[in-house]
């Protein structure tokens, strides 16, 4: 019997284990194990309480920070209270345009996102704000991704009210590539 098929990379072993049910992963402490497809369905019913403004923002199209009442220190994420000084938070309408203060490419990710892989994540930087809005960069190729790259937020259509309700992609600028 030929048992579970064997791969080195676990993105390898997550497309195995999703077509064929079972796969064995070579891990690098030098281990081979047995992964297996269980799966299982939630449906999780929950409030965004304070944070509501900010995702019902999000189906408008606009991104909500927090500013802190006292302190102003502004937050790019929703924050009820300031984390500097402990005071309440007001919203404030970020631009929708900011730049790539670092990124990451994900070979791997949750069930959800896990047939979208390899995408990247980039953490947004906005002028006078600060703190970073992580978010998905879409519409460009790794090896084009570079720090200080200005992207431009891009809102779904009909909202999931989640944060991928917000994504971001490169502005194009005519003539205009990298810079050296
Ligand atoms: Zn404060």
């Amino acid at each position: 019997m030929a048992g579970p098929r064997k791969f080195a990379k676990f993105r390898d072993v997550m497309h195995e284990v999703d077509r064929k049910g079972a796969a064995i992963y070579r891990n690098p402490v030098g281990t081979e194990d047995l992964v297996v497809l269980s799966p299982y369905n939630v449906k999780y019913i929950h409030s965004y309480a304070e944070d509501s403004q900010f995702f019902l923002g999000l189906a408008n199209g606009k991104l909500l920070g927090s500013e802190c009442t006292s302190c102003h220190y502004r937050y790019a994420t929703p924050r009820s209270h300031c984390m500097n000084c402990g005071h309440e938070t007001r919203w404030f309408e970020l631009p929708l345009e900011g730049r790539v203060h670092s990124w990451t490419t994900c070979y791997f990710g949750s069930e959800e996102f896990l047939k979208e892989t390899p995408f990247n994540l980039a953490m947004v930087e906005f002028d006078g704000v600060d703190t970073l809005l992580l978010s998905r960069l879409t519409g460009v190729k790794e090896p084009d991704i570079y720090i200080g790259m200005k992207v431009k937020a891009e809102f779904r259509k009909k909202p999931r009210y989640l944060i991928s309700d917000v994504h971001f992609a490169p502005v194009r600028q005519k003539g205009k590539g990298r810079p050296d």
